[in-house]
Parts: C-alpha cells; structure tokens; sequence
C-alpha cells in the first residue's frame, strides 16, 4: 500500500532535515507518495499569504502531514504560518515527547516526559492591538471548556493507551482566575472520569522548578498553549536539546508531524543541525499510519546511531565545537545504514 502524506520543508534548517527525514523514511521500504508543498516568506509575493489554501487542501486530502519549521517574523510581519495551520486544521493536541536517549549527554539519566500542549486557542488566537499607539497594547486571550475538555481527554486517553500512571494539569489559576481557573476546573471534571489514572495540578512557576528539579516525578503534561509552548522546550532541554526531540499536531481525522524546534535561520544551508527530531517524527508519522515495525526500525536505528557517538552531529558531542562532529545528511546516512 502507497501512503500520500503533505511534505512541507519549511525554511532555515527545515530543507535540510526534511530531506534527511525523508531519506531515512524511504530506506525503510514503505511507500510513501510525498506530495510536496512550499510554505513560508517567499510564498508572499506570488500567493499573496505564506500559507495559500492549496497547501491547506493538500493536508485536508491526504490527512498527513509532516513538516519542517517556518520562520515568523520577531515583532513585526505575518502571522505564524505554524500556529495558522494547526488552527485551520482544528489539530488541537500538540503532542510532545521529551524521553531520554541513551548516549545524549544531559542532566538526568531515564526522563520520560509527555507535553500535551493545548494548540489552538489561549494567546495564540493572536488577537492583540495597539490601545495607544507606541504607549499600550493588549492581547487577548481566549480559553473555552471545550478546548480545554477535549485537550485533557486527549491526555488522558494517550496515558490510558500508553500505560502512563500521571496526568497533571498546569496552569496558572492563582492569578488568571477565570481563564484557567476554566482550565482548571475542567481538567479536574474530565480527571474524575479516568480513575484509572493520577491526576493532580501544579502552578507553571512550580512546575518549572520542579521539572528542572525533579523531572521523574512527572508523567504527562497537559496545559494551554503558551504554557505548552515554553515547558515542551524546557523538557527538551532536560533531554538533550531541541535537536532531538519530535513532536506531533493531532486533530481528529488529521495529523501533522514536525520537530520542536524551529528553522534556526544562523546554521541554514550548513549541514550542520541535527536531523534526529525529524527523523523521529518520520517514525512517529509511520507509527501512525500503521507501519509499526518500520517506525521502531528507524527508532532503534537511532538510537544505535547516537549510542555509538561517532557519527553524530555537533549538539551531541561533548563539546559544540567537536571536529569529529558530521553534517546533518552524514548523521543520516549512518541511521540509513544501521536500518
Ligand atoms: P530555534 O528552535 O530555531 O533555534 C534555537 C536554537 O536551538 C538554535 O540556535 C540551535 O542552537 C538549537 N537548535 C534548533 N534546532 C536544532 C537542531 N535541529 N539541531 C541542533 N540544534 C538545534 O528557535 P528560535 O531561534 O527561537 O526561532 C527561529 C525561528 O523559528 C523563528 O522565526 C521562530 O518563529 C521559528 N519557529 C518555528 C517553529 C515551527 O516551525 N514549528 C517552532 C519554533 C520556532
């Protein structure tokens, strides 16, 4: 059976560890039709948008998706062509695993965390204005019960089905009272269905500390947007960096697969960054599409790859400027090999 999945490149770093994703996912023999499509900056002066509704369309036909990051402009410029998919789309889980990888030097040895990041409301509705021009601006931002009901569902069926104990709800309902005091309440009546399963909250300050802390007394993580957004990048931190960890946008009947980190414009078209995050969404997209035991093959791959150390790229050696370091398609090309 051929699969079609939507390949966006995306910009910065995105070609480059897309197309070692897609040469890894390739080696594994399953046939994918990659139905490529640009998003980005340089779309704007020929569509008008960064991200033009063919390329909405294509996700919407094919129901997979995987790309690599975009750049948003800093302060000024169009809206993120990330967050305007995950919201046309409806994904509404972000879902972000940051899990020890044997041989990756880091701070602690077997964490095993799950961000689920509520993806499509909260401050990323991006509804903000000026209220005096140069002196004041507002933002506005929105949380509803069922956003926040069907995120928490979302938490605790993927513990349920993955055999995890916890679910802790992070918020801020201390001061944000009536938003995630929302959030809050409704995580605790969807947690009342799930005895099976832990739950408890934790205010994000806490949570952060703790996690820095603490990590093994977490388990899977489900919070708003924004707090999603910088605890899934803390908790990469905890793993190793953002060159390693995958992360996938998941709605009901659509799925798209992208890495944590974003297009690191400094390093772009130096086959340098480390291609590990999108190659394990490639085997996260698989596990998805059914293909299990190509999934795991590019997981152990790996994981071999990394354990052995030697031809990793420089975010993964003992120091950042290791002259036995690869490139980006030669860490690739070592994990096509152990496939
Ligand atoms: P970033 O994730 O692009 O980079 C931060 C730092 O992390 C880099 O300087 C690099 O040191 C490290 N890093 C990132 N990816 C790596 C990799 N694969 N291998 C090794 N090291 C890696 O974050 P930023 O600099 O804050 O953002 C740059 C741009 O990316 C911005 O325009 C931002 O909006 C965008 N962004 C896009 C997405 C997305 O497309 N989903 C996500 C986050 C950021």
């Amino acid at each position: 059976m051929t699969h079609t999945v939507t390949l966006i490149p995306g910009d910065g770093i995105g070609p480059e560890v897309t197309d070692a994703m897609r040469r890894v996912v390739d080696a594994t023999g399953v046939a994918i039709d990659w139905d490529v499509q640009e998003a980005g900056a340089d779309l704007i002066a020929k569509y008008g948008t960064p991200l033009p509704g063919h390329v909405i369309e294509s996700i919407r036909r094919n129901k997979v998706g995987i790309k690599g990051p975009v750049t948003t402009p800093v302060g000024t410029g169009f809206r993120s062509v990330n967050v305007a998919l995950r919201q046309a789309l409806d994904l509404y889980a972000n879902l972000r695993p940051a899990k020890t990888i044997p041989g990756v030097a880091s701070r602690y040895e077997d964490v095993d965390l799950v961000i689920v990041r509520e993806n499509t409301e909260g401050l990323y509705v991006g509804i903000e204005h000026e209220v005096i021009a140069g002196e004041a601006a507002e933002a506005i931002r929105i949380i509803t019960r069922r956003a926040s009901e069907r995120i928490v569902r979302f938490a605790f069926e993927y513990a349920r089905t993955n055999s995890r104990k916890l679910v802790t709800a992070v918020h801020k309902a201390n001061i944000l009272k009536i938003t995630d005091g929302l959030f809050l309440r409704t995580a605790q009546e969807v947690a009342a269905r799930y005895p099976d399963i832990a739950f408890n909250d934790r205010i994000i300050d806490n949570a952060c500390m703790q996690l820095v802390q603490r990590p093994h007394e977490y388990d899977v993580l489900v919070m708003p947007n924004l707090y999603g957004d910088v605890v899934s990048d803390l908790c990469s931190g905890l793993v190793g960096g953002l060159g390693v960890t995958p992360g996938a946008n998941i709605g009901d009947e659509i799925a798209v697969f992208e890495p944590v980190h974003g297009s690191a414009p400094k390093y772009t078209g130096q086959n340098k960054v480390n291609p590990t995050a999108t190659i394990r969404c490639g085997a996260l997209m698989l596990r998805h599409l059914g293909e299990v035991g190509a999934a795991e093959r590019i997981e152990r791959a790996v994981a071999e790859v990394i354990f052995a150390g030697e031809r990793v790229t420089y975010d993964l050696k003992p120091t950042r400027d290791d002259p036995t370091a690869v490139g980006t398609q030669e860490m690739a090309e070592a994990i096509v090999e152990a496939l």
